[in-house]
């Protein structure tokens, strides 16, 4: 049908020709001769025009009709187009949430990563710390790292476990964090155990939280079996509930637990070298505890121009004193004796138990006069406290050597030694006396160090 009504205006104009040729070939006789014969009463031109346009009309209802289905395909085209680009724009967006999902997860894996690492490294610094002053400094910027977003506050036990000291804070409410706290006013020490605290769904039962500025706390223990360590605080101004992700807490109370671990070993390692550079019988420094501190002592001495004095200590007749009353008799004896020169001596002087029933003595910033005035005393003071005392079958007496460092010799070794020879020499003389070295004069040391 189509076909036709294409080929339409091409056939109407072949007769229209046509009709026109025959017409103006044969004057219209031949139109007229039909015309008269089948529409008479008709004029042919308007016959035939009539029915040129009724063709006509014909053709323009089918343009019309063919422009409509068009113009419904031209829609369905729009419309499925319209659906492409929203399948596309719905593709793109779900590509770009992909997209992100993607890249939030590669971020918090980098994030996991980075925090492995530094956890990883302060493992390192705390197996390296030389102190437990070593290992709080590791501990707190360590865990200031871990934590940098956070009001947090790090506390640590002093000697005695007594109290729990504020070592360092960081974050927008550092202020506001406790400078001390102590088992009585902290929930972590007491129960052993992390405390959270949120005050709009609880009672904020901790004391020590502000509650004017802080609406969430979260506290964990440092610990390891039964010694807390120390605590690690964290605050809020906002009523967070909770105040760490559950992947950051795990991630702290792991840390807390190294932390902890670390503190016990190099807890254990100060008690042993506490043990082995003390004396079990008098507390006193043994010669292990000693160590370098004499040859400091002379450095600093001939630094900052001043003599230090060291008195070597015996007991007089002590063998005889033990055999007399007893070997425990003797050890109270050394006890008693330990006693005196620790509390008639200045804090910066040194008190060590040399060996069985011998002392030694080193006096910063003395000389030797000075030195051998205060031994006069000390000598004095153990015999009449000895006479006295309950832990003293007898009187007890000593016999001291006293020699001076640069004066009288700058090498600890040979220092000593003077000092042996000069108690060596009081035994000599009968006991219970001081002997101090007799330096050669100034004048004659000075002239023989300019000869060397
Ligand atoms: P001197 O006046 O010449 O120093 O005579 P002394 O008897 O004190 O010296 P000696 O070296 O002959 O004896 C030292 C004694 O000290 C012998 C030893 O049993 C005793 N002694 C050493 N260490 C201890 C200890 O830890 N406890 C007790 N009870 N006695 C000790
Ligand atoms: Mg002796
Ligand atoms: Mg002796």
């Amino acid at each position: 049908m189509k076909k036709n009504r294409d080929d339409l205006p091409l056939i109407l104009g072949l007769f229209s020709v046509l009709f026109i040729g025959i017409y103006v070939v044969d004057g219209g006789q031949l139109w007229i001769k039909m015309s008269e014969l089948v529409f008479a009463p008709l004029s042919a031109l308007p016959l035939a025009l009539g029915l040129t346009g009724l063709v006509l009309l014909w053709y323009v209802v089918e343009l019309w009709k063919d422009s409509q289905a068009a113009h419904e395909e031209l829609n369905d085209a729009l419309a499925k187009m319209q659906n492409e680009v929203e399948e596309r724009r719905l593709a793109e967006e779900h590509a770009h949430i992909l997209t992100a999902t993607k890249n939030e997860i590669i971020e918090s894996e980098l994030q996991r990563t980075k925090r492995l690492e530094q956890i990883r490294s302060m493992g390192d610094f705390l197996a390296g710390a030389s102190s437990l002053k070593e290992l709080r400094q590791i501990a707190v910027r360590s865990l200031n790292t871990i934590l940098p977003e956070y009001t947090v506050g790090v506390l640590f036990a002093d000697r005695e476990f007594k109290r729990w000291k504020l070592i360092g804070a960081w974050g927008e409410h550092k202020e506001s964090v406790h400078t001390e706290i102590d088992i009585e006013s902290c929930w972590v020490l007491r129960q052993g155990q992390a405390y959270k605290d949120c005050s709009s769904t609880q009672m904020m039962m901790c004391d020590q939280a502000n509650l004017t500025t802080i609406k969430s706390v979260a506290c964990y223990p440092i610990f390891c079996r039964d010694m807390q360590f120390g605590v690690l605080h964290i605050r809020s101004d906002k009523p967070q509930e909770p105040l760490l992700s559950t992947d950051d807490e795990k991630l702290i109370i792991g840390v807390c637990n190294t932390l902890g671990l670390h503190f016990y070993n190099a807890q254990l390692r100060a008690e042993l070298s506490m043990a082995s550079n003390r004396d079990a019988l008098t507390g006193l420094l043994n010669r292990r505890g000693l160590g370098n501190t004499l040859k400091r002592e002379i450095r600093s001495a001939v630094a900052q121009k001043y003599e230090v004095a060291v008195a070597m200590i015996d007991i007089d007749h002590f063998k005889q004193y033990n055999d007399t009353y007893g070997h425990p008799e003797g050890d109270k004896a050394l006890r008693f004796v330990a006693e005196v020169l620790t509390e008639n001596t200045r804090a910066r002087d040194v008190v060590v138990r040399y060996g069985g029933e011998e002392f030694m003595l080193i006096l910063p910033n003395t000389t030797k006069a000075e030195a051998e005035s205060k031994l006069n005393t000390l000598i004095k003071t153990v015999e009449s406290e000895s006479k006295n005392s309950p832990q003293c079958q007898r009187a007890i007496t000593l016999s001291v050597g006293v020699a001076c460092a640069p004066r009288d010799q700058r090498s600890e070794e040979a220092l000593v030694r003077l000092a042996d020879v000069a108690l060596y020499s009081a035994k000599k003389l009968g006991r219970n006396r001081v002997v101090a070295h007799k330096s050669e004069p100034q004048d004659k040391i000075i002239r023989s160090s300019a000869r060397t």
